[in-house]
């Protein structure tokens, strides 16, 4: 075998452990470059590829290419960016600086630091959180759940839209009771999608006694995003005992949603009274100033610095979401970096009117259905067409996704645009792509790379 039918050995044991589109994102287009006295050279597409791969996969890897030859001692990884080209180019490492990483990408390398038996990051604490009137209400609660671990405020359930600093929040409840305890407290951090699945696991595994004692054995248990809780008979069943048996040792739980107890639907009424019964606070929208406060915070954090006239601009033009302000701030100091800190404002301007909705607005439906279409390699004919062949549908689900969120369109016009279709087709089509970015963190980077595409395609 020679080393190219090695990789491509490995890469098929690393699909089968992977999701799908983890796989996709990060693997589809790596190939062996050479082996130098054992030292293996793998080249990926880019320089976030690079990373990833490296923090999540490298043992595996290396594990997997040993056991089938055990002349390998090491593996290295380069960015290539030519392999989308299939070019056989000598290894390019100068072009990893022109590697361009988006908002949700910078955000997801961070996410790696996370300590995997209490689910907690250690990038969030209670000092890095900007408090504001959307917020202060959220935040004291969390200060008090802080001193007195589930006394005062139990459970204590925060909701508010998307990005604006409810997982952040629960987080450095974590780590602070963590850091506080020196560690005596037991804290365990999830999303119910997490939590889902390990019940799933459980019964699946009949393992179920295991999955009670992780979670019913913990001082405090934080679950994000409960609202895909509701609905799921056998999770919810088992959240529900886990609940009480915490409840009534009084243990600390610490909840978050996207809306209020009453708004989520399908929750039992017991459990929605249990969380009534609690602490509830919101979080909304933050104004001019605490959006002026968080990118100064921001900058401090990263040690570095912006123009006023940006930082106003950036405030002034993201008002809803924190995460894409932040992405914003990232990016504008990422071209910053790039340039040799010679700070151009037209750059700045651009990439904060490209998160503006404005930007979306130039956006064409055939330009949305061009561009799935190719990163999926397949022809935008098939997309529109009948077929229900597999690799033809997600790619369509993931056009009719765009269609709505970046142009709004209504869901017959999007049905009619998309093959004629029934509309129920596009709404559902819309909301499982939804469930899927929030469950699978490589599928929602996909989906990131893929949206920045098309954005680059309105430019062209
Ligand atoms: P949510 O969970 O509500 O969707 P996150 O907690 O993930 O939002 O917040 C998104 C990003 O914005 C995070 O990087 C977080 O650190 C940052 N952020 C949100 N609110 C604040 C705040 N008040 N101060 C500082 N950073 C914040
Ligand atoms: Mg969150």
């Amino acid at each position: 075998m020679n080393y190219d039918e090695l990789w491509q050995t490995v890469l098929v044991e690393l699909e089968i452990q992977i999701s799908r589109p983890n796989f996709l994102t990060w693997l589809k287009n790596s190939s062996f470059v050479q082996n130098k006295d054992g030292e293996i050279l793998i080249a990926l597409p880019n320089h976030f590829a690079k990373e990833w791969v490296e923090a999540k996969y490298h043992k595996f890897i290396l594990g997997s290419l040993r056991t089938k030859d055990s002349s390998i001692k090491k593996v290295g990884y380069i960015v290539d960016r030519n392999i989308f080209k299939k070019e056989s180019s000598p290894p390019a490492e100068t072009v990893l600086a022109k590697a361009q990483p988006n908002k949700d990408q910078l955000s997801f390398l961070e996410e790696m630091k996370i300590d995997p038996e209490s689910g907690l990051n250690p990038r969030y604490n209670v000092n890095s959180f900007v408090v504001g009137s959307n917020n202060e209400l959220a935040y004291a609660a969390s200060l008090a759940v802080i001193e007195s671990v589930g006394k005062k405020y139990n459970p204590f359930f925060i909701y508010g839209g998307t990005g604006l600093g409810k997982t952040h929040l629960l987080q450095a409840i974590g780590n602070e009771i963590k850091n506080l305890s020196k560690g005596k407290i037991k804290i365990k951090y999830v999303s119910s999608e997490k939590f889902t699945n390990d019940v799933i696991w459980a019964i699946r595994n009949k393992r179920m006694e295991d999955v009670k004692k992780n979670y019913r054995t913990t001082d405090v248990l934080l679950i994000d995003d409960i609202q895909f809780i509701g609905g799921k008979e056998k999770t919810e069943e088992e959240f529900f005992h886990t609940f009480n048996t915490l409840y009534e040792n009084n243990k600390q739980i610490v909840l978050s949603s996207d809306r209020p107890p009453r708004a989520i639907p399908i929750l039992e009424e017991r459990l929605r009274s249990r969380f009534e019964g609690g602490m509830i606070a919101d979080i909304t929208q933050p104004d001019y100033e605490t959006r002026m406060a968080i990118i100064k915070v921001k900058l401090q954090e990263m040690n570095e610095s912006l123009p006023d006239e940006v930082i106003i601009l950036a405030a002034k033009k993201i008002q809803r979401n924190i995460r894409e302000l932040e992405g914003a701030i990232n990016k504008i100091i990422f071209y910053k970096n790039r340039k040799n800190n010679l700070f151009d404002i037209g750059q700045a301007e651009k990439i904060i009117n490209e998160l503006t909705e404005q930007s979306a607005i130039n956006i064409t439906p055939t330009q949305i259905i061009k561009t799935v279409a190719s990163f999926h390699e397949i022809s935008p004919a098939d997309l529109t067409s009948k077929t229900r062949r597999k690799e033809i549908v997600e790619p369509r689900q993931i056009t009719i996704y765009f269609l709505r969120e970046l142009l709004n369109l209504s869901y017959p016009y999007i049905a009619e645009k998309i093959g004629k279709r029934d509309h129920t087709t596009a709404i559902y089509s819309y909301e499982k792509i939804n469930r899927l970015i929030k469950k699978d963190q490589g599928f929602q980077q996909k989906i990131m790379i893929i949206k920045e595409m098309i954005n680059k395609s309105n430019n062209l």
